[in-house]
């Protein structure tokens, strides 16, 4: 089977023992593929396995929701989805340009690649920002608010693990995917079996019930995950 999990909140969530418990059973079963799909860059990614040592290496890395993708050896770009995304993106140095007018915008001091991250307040101009977002032939995606997004058009978690899944031709039946917040709605709307990982956000939950392939998991973090390998039968 192959797990795409979401980190923060999710496998990186739960208890100890329930992480512990997680990773050592993904450690055990070496026909576990794992994906990480995360809004982390990746040497944020990477600064977790230093701090422990249990951690799973995944086969493959999707951070920055999903516009990098890298093998999780060699932390290689995987072509040709890579550069699909990169064709996409018009440069951070465009984007700022093109933004620095729109009132109530303020660029986040992040490292981040192909998507460009700000906050923004009370003074914000939606229309504007909305409208240069478009001319630029990006997405925007505006979260808690106070975040706001621009990415690549059509990228996002659910988008670059569908075309991997797609150039590994893997059985869309043997993959579950993992998430706890609004920002992991991509991954749920693959199709794939899924799980809402216990104290998930709100929004995220109503717009995942009633969904047969997804299951509201009551333990949270890594906890839900393993309650979902059970739920959905990969372990028996
Ligand atoms: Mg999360």
């Amino acid at each position: 089977m192959l797990l795409a999990t979401d980190l923060d909140g999710t496998f990186l969530g739960g208890t100890e023992d329930e992480r512990k418990n997680l990773y050592h059973f993904i450690n055990k079963h070496t026909d576990i593929a794992l994906v990480f799909v995360t809004g982390r860059g990746l040497h944020s990614v990477l600064s977790l396995f230093t701090g422990d040592l249990m951690l799973p290496v995944p086969e493959c890395f999707i951070c920055d929701v999903g516009a990098t993708i890298l093998n999780g050896d060699t932390h290689e770009p995987i072509e040709p989805i890579h550069s699909s995304i990169e064709a996409k993106w018009p440069g951070k140095q465009k984007i700022l340009e093109k933004l620095k007018d729109v009132p109530g915008l303020i660029p986040q001091d992040v490292p981040q690649e192909r998507r460009c991250s700000f906050f923004f307040d009370e003074d914000i101009d939606r229309e504007k920002l909305e409208q240069t977002v478009q001319l630029l032939n990006c997405d925007l995606i505006m979260s808690a608010d106070k975040f706001a997004d621009v990415l690549p058009k059509h990228v996002n978690k659910g988008n670059t693990l569908k075309q991997y899944i797609t150039l590994l031709n893997y059985p869309a039946d043997e993959i579950l995917v993992a998430g706890d917040t609004f920002n992991d709605l991509s991954l749920f709307e693959t199709g794939y079996k899924a799980v809402a990982v216990g104290n998930s956000e709100p929004g995220l939950i109503s717009a995942t019930k009633n969904k047969p392939h997804v299951y509201h998991a009551k333990n949270e973090g890594a906890g839900g995950i393993f309650e979902a390998l059970e739920h959905f039968g990969f372990i028996s």
